[in-house]
């Protein structure tokens, strides 16, 4: 892996995301596994361990990729480009940014000034583009953040409505409307902060769900955000090669940990389409 440089977000929207994530992520941590899970199972029983260790690991996961994301160098500076390979037919261009040829399914990104090697999005959260050779940990990241929040929200029902009566319809209205506990006021308990908690936790769990749905829907097309208004996908290399393509050749491994070597098919420069697979790999179909 070539380890970016510049690492600090550019945005004040990506600064602001950052920090966003990296305050809520050691708090919910935090709230779950000191405040929650001790009201829930006795301190050294066997559920007690279990759930602990499985809150770790998933951390691990959140910490790990979301490290990989931020840190993987996935931009055409990378020394992979034999420019001599250039070739417009193949999908290359002219970046007037860049003031260089980028390679097939390379974007530029403005905020990160420079290209990405098959771009998917620039992520606020992470305040850099997801692309190539950082695709595998957004995706692990994603889907640890749902793991997370989704456990979180089935086991902060049981810890919030144990310490907290519920009056209709005030409680309600602080639930649907966070910031309505500033009108109606701070009754003074550690019970609203739990609260709002309760509400981050639910909130994330529906938005970290809608992403992953969207974006595992695009590892299994074998395209990215950038390319997903185009009718025909002609990267599209059957679900399971799609999958090698962002994951690795050990795509099954990589749900461990985001240190778990799995080698790309590709190299983020010279693609393979449809067709060119299908002659290399006739079984394909
Ligand atoms: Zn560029
Ligand atoms: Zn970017």
């Amino acid at each position: 892996m070539i380890i970016r440089k510049k690492i600090w977000p550019h945005t004040l929207s990506d600064i602001f995301s950052m920090t966003f994530i990296l305050t809520i992520v050691p708090i919910i941590y935090w709230f779950e596994l000191w405040v929650v899970l001790p009201t829930l199972y006795q301190y050294g029983s066997l559920p007690y361990i279990l759930h602990f260790l499985f809150g770790n690991f998933v951390m691990l996961n959140i910490v790990g990729n979301f490290t990989y994301i931020v840190f993987c160098d996935t931009s055409t500076r990378r020394d992979i480009m034999p420019i001599s390979a250039a070739n417009t037919k193949d999908g290359w261009r002219l970046c007037a940014s860049c003031e260089t040829l980028a390679p097939p399914r390379s974007w530029h990104c403005p905020t990160c000034n420079t290209c990405i090697l098959k771009r998917d999005h620039h992520c606020i959260y992470t305040g850099c583009c997801i692309g190539h050779f950082n695709h595998r940990y957004f995706i692990m990241f994603l889907l640890y953040l749902f793991v997370a929040t989704t456990c979180s929200f089935y086991y902060n029902n049981f810890f919030i409505w144990n310490r907290m009566h519920f009056e209709f319809p005030v409680s309600l209205i602080k639930i649907i409307f966070p910031l309505a506990i500033f009108i109606f006021g701070f009754d003074g308990s550690i019970n609203q902060f739990y609260l709002i908690l309760y509400i981050v936790s639910a909130v994330g769990m529906l938005y970290t769900a809608v992403l992953c749905i969207y974006h595992i829907c695009l590892m299994f097309n074998g395209t990215v955000a950038n390319e997903s208004n185009k009718k025909i996908h002609i990267y599209n290399l059957g679900w399971k090669q799609n999958v090698k393509e962002v994951l690795g050749d050990r795509w099954y491994l990589t749900w461990i940990l985001p240190y778990i070597k799995s080698q790309l098919p590709h190299n983020g420069v010279i693609w393979d389409t449809s067709n060119s697979w299908i002659y290399i790999n006739p079984k394909s179909k």
